[in-house]
């Protein structure tokens, strides 16, 4: 894969920029540029591959769940994980409040707002000083720090999550510390990245957690299996099946217009794209990912057939 062809795929992509819309819901979100588009490619003991708005910092938003839940597995184990949230995809948008309502006992799934809520409430021992450096560590990029602007239009429009965070008490998934749940669960989300952070975070995942230049294990592989497993299955909110079918790469998106793929034992890919659909995934994303993975049959189950 070299330039010339991520040129293409993010020239096939540019005209849905249109069809979208930046998120409006955190206030500070709506200042972005939906037109902007990039990606970076980051192939296990090759090169890395860049194109378009790549080095844009934006902030991470729903991607943070997959570094937290890779945490928290590594941290505290299996058991106290999938104690907390179920493993199925919700089949509803990430906020829904329906999805764990009186009929429900836990969180659908750790990829949705009310199941990453209450997998931050383990991680609240580590911190946010701890969070960050996992972070800048797993995605190999130490300029991430926090968007206080984006924190603070958050925080202050956290309505919806705050109501989420007390379901989740009233259920006894977390505990009196609601307010300090939800403060650190959001500063995760105010992390600034790049493309180029995803991708490496990307490559890491798809190397079964062991970082390609230094040969150190970062994680667990049973945490990776586990956490790209999910990325498949419940990644992208509502739209994870429909995705799944057209590019079936384990992936995970963000409001703030990024997408993280993986091509597991190849590649890890970042994608910028701020333009969203009414399921809050990059509109223009997608279809890079779907041409990317179509031309290259990058679709794990191709591998079979390839
Ligand atoms: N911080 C956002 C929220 O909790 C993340 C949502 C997303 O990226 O999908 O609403």
């Amino acid at each position: 894969m070299d330039e010339a062809f991520l040129k293409q795929a993010l020239e096939f992509g540019q005209p849905y920029t249109e069809r979208g819309e930046v998120a409006s819901y955190i206030p500070e979100l709506s200042k972005a540029d939906g037109r902007e588009l990039g990606i970076c490619v980051r192939p296990i003991g090759g090169e890395t591959v860049r194109c378009g708005v790549w080095n844009r910092r934006f902030t991470i938003q729903s991607i943070s769940k997959v570094v937290n839940l890779a945490m928290a597995l590594e941290r505290f184990g299996f058991d106290a994980v999938f104690h907390k949230t179920k493993m199925e995809p919700s089949g509803a948008s990430f906020n829904s409040m329906s999805r764990i309502s009186d009929t429900e006992d836990i969180p659908f799934n750790p990829l949705v707002n009310s199941g990453a809520i209450a997998i931050v409430e383990l991680l609240g021992p580590v911190g946010l000083e701890g969070m960050l450096s996992a972070f800048r560590g797993l995605c190999s990029d130490p300029d991430i720090t926090m968007d206080e602007a984006v924190f603070q239009s958050e925080w202050t429009h956290s309505a919806r999550n705050r109501s989420l965070a007390y379901l989740l008490q009233s259920k006894g998934l977390i505990g009196e510390n609601v307010d300090e749940t939800l403060r650190l669960y959001t500063q995760l989300c105010s992390l600034s990245v790049t493309a180029g952070s995803l991708a490496n975070l990307g490559m890491l995942l798809a190397n079964g957690g062991v970082q390609p230049e230094t040969g150190r294990r970062l994680l667990k592989e049973e945490v990776v299996r586990t956490t790209l497993t999910m990325m498949l299955t419940c990644g992208m909110y509502d739209g994870s099946g429909e995705f799944a079918v057209r590019v079936g790469l384990p992936s995970k998106s963000g409001v703030g217009g990024g997408i993280l793929s993986v091509v597991p034992g190849e590649m890890g890919i970042g994608v910028y794209g701020p333009s969203l659909d009414s399921k809050g995934n990059s509109v223009a994303g997608q279809r890079v990912l779907e041409y990317i993975s179509r031309t290259e049959k990058l679709h794990i189950l191709d591998r079979y057939t390839r």
